[in-house]
């Protein structure tokens, strides 16, 4: 594609519409990214959020933007003070706990490191700061040691939410604090209470309301006005909204430029929730399913759209991703006989001109899809299972072609397995480890699953060759079949019979 179409194009929370990504500083882009509140594992539903927006990182990366990501983790908070005590730890030590987790959770799903992740803890002067000047410019008052923001003050206030600043005030059920001016108003810092940590503020002792971090963290580290600004759609309200106010009220040129939603997750259909019993941790998913499979999954969807969790779709991911691995392994396997060969001839041979047309096509497709408002739903269909499809057919031949022909055939296919690696790549579906070894680890899983030892399985395929000695058809039928049900495909290739994942189902036992 040439590089003046390279035109991003990003749904706009703000202004409803996409619109073309045109950067304040040319080939820089500054992004917030709201991060977690750290007082437990992390639930699918932050795994969207987070590959949502590694997605977007990684792909301004490779459009060749310097990006400087910021990623907050909300060290203080009710929840975590909540379950300090229930857990009679410290909270900073819970907090510090569940962050490192997280970390881990994000390794496993291939989200890069953002540039920065900020503490709450370790930001307070910035905070205070922050207050302090939303008090001087007349947007924020105190009371009692608590501090509020007075939302009548925002002009714009709910511009981003579409709420109205009446309808905030409309079927509240908790009683108003008396000492809001506006029932609206929310707090930017909270007196001390016994046993919480609080911090000295010209105020007294106290610790900050939520929103308020996330203003003062990307002003921090970003500037006040800065690109792009992301987070789930639950956010939109109150969150991002005050979050404007707040930065808009202490900044004069304070704003983002693009504000970025992802869709929330659904478990079968239901909302996620802990008193449902239907909570799904990261963790507890990558036991049984590869995080690959998971963040294939997770990009099933485009990242606005309402993404539906349910095992089904996490074995049809396994299946098509297991698919893709397995064919740019064949195609390592099959080029090893000829490396040599091409070596010295290699330099001399051209692209067939199927092979050209075939990457052409994979690459346009995959920047037209990504360009277009990064729509990852289907990403490795279309074009991308032709070049699959060329590679499984091209080895199959080489063995029979003449020398010229073939080598012509053999740089084709190298360069068809590096355009594939390279979306594989900018998607974050690649880790460290080789194919096989990708391979190898979701074979595991599959085990997993399936309740089976290898040995197990391999002692059925024993069974079944001898059932096929035995002329006892229905019998070999019958242990495949059970296996097939189990996420298990026996394949008989040549006079070997190895084992695949594949996707469980009745219908696959009879082929
Ligand atoms: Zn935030």
């Amino acid at each position: 594609m040439e590089a003046e179409n390279m035109e991003l194009k990003l749904y706009n929370t703000m202004t409803q519409q996409k619109e073309v990504l045109i950067p304040i500083n040319p080939g820089k882009i500054g992004l917030y990214v709201c991060g977690i509140t750290a007082y437990d594992f992390s639930h699918i539903g932050h795994a969207r959020a987070a590959v949502s927006f590694d997605v977007l990182y990684r792909y301004l990366l490779h459009l060749g933007y310097e990006v400087n990501f910021v990623r907050n983790f909300t060290d203080v908070d009710d929840k975590i003070i909540k379950r300090a005590n229930e857990n009679k730890e410290d909270p900073f030590e819970l907090s510090k706990r569940f962050c490192k987790e997280y970390l881990v959770d994000m390794e496993a799903l291939q989200c890069l490191e953002p540039t920065h992740q900020p503490l709450v803890s370790e930001h307070m002067d910035h905070i205070i700061e922050m207050i302090k000047k939303i008090i001087e410019n007349k947007c924020g008052y105190e009371a009692g040691g608590d501090v509020f923001f007075s939302v009548e003050k925002s002009p714009n206030y709910g511009k981003l939410s579409g709420q109205k600043l009446e309808h905030t005030r409309a079927g509240e059920r908790v009683a108003v604090d008396s000492r809001k001016l506006n029932p609206a108003d929310f707090a930017l810092w909270k007196a001390a209470k016994p046993d919480e940590p609080s911090w000295e503020s010209p105020w007294g002792p106290g610790r900050p309301g939520w929103h308020i971090e996330c203003s003062a963290m990307s002003a921090h580290y970003l500037s006040p006005k800065f690109d792009i600004h992301g987070g789930g759609a639950d956010l939109i309200f109150p969150h991002h909204e005050n979050e404007i106010a707040q930065t808009c009220a202490a900044c004069e040129d304070g704003g983002v430029n693009y504000w970025l939603h992802n869709g929330h997750v659904t478990i079968n259909n239901e909302k996620m929730a802990k008193t449902l019993r239907n909570f799904k941790t990261i963790r507890e998913i990558t036991e049984r399913y590869h995080p690959l499979a998971l963040r294939h999954f997770l990009m099933s969807a485009h990242y606005r759209s309402p993404l539906s969790f349910s095992e089904s779709q996490l074995d049809s991911s396994s299946e098509a991703l297991y698919y893709v691995y397995q064919t740019l392994q064949d195609l390592e396997e099959g080029l090893l006989p000829y490396r040599e060969a091409m070596d010295e001839d290699g330099g001399k041979a051209e692209q067939t001109a199927e092979a050209k047309e075939v990457i052409n096509k994979l690459k346009t497709e995959f920047e037209a899809k990504m360009l277009d408002d990064l729509n990852t739903a289907h990403i490795l269909t279309g074009a991308y299972q032709d070049a699959l499809k060329f590679i499984n057919a091209s080895l199959g031949k080489l063995k029979k072609m003449q020398k010229k022909q073939r080598m012509s055939l053999l740089v084709s296919l190298v360069e068809i397995e590096k355009a594939a690696r390279e979306v594989l790549e900018v998607l974050g579906l690649l880790t460290t480890l080789s194919y096989a070894e990708i391979l190898k680890e979701m074979k595991q899983r599959t085990l997993t699953r399936a309740e089976l030892t290898e040995e197990a399985i391999l002692q059925k395929i024993e069974e079944r060759i001898a059932a096929r000695k035995n002329k006892e058809f229905e019998k070999s039928d019958q242990i495949r079949a059970e296996l097939t049900v189990k996420g298990i495909a026996l394949m008989d290739i040549g006079k070997e019979t190895v084992w695949r994942p594949c996707f469980p189902s009745q219908a696959n036992s009879s082929n």
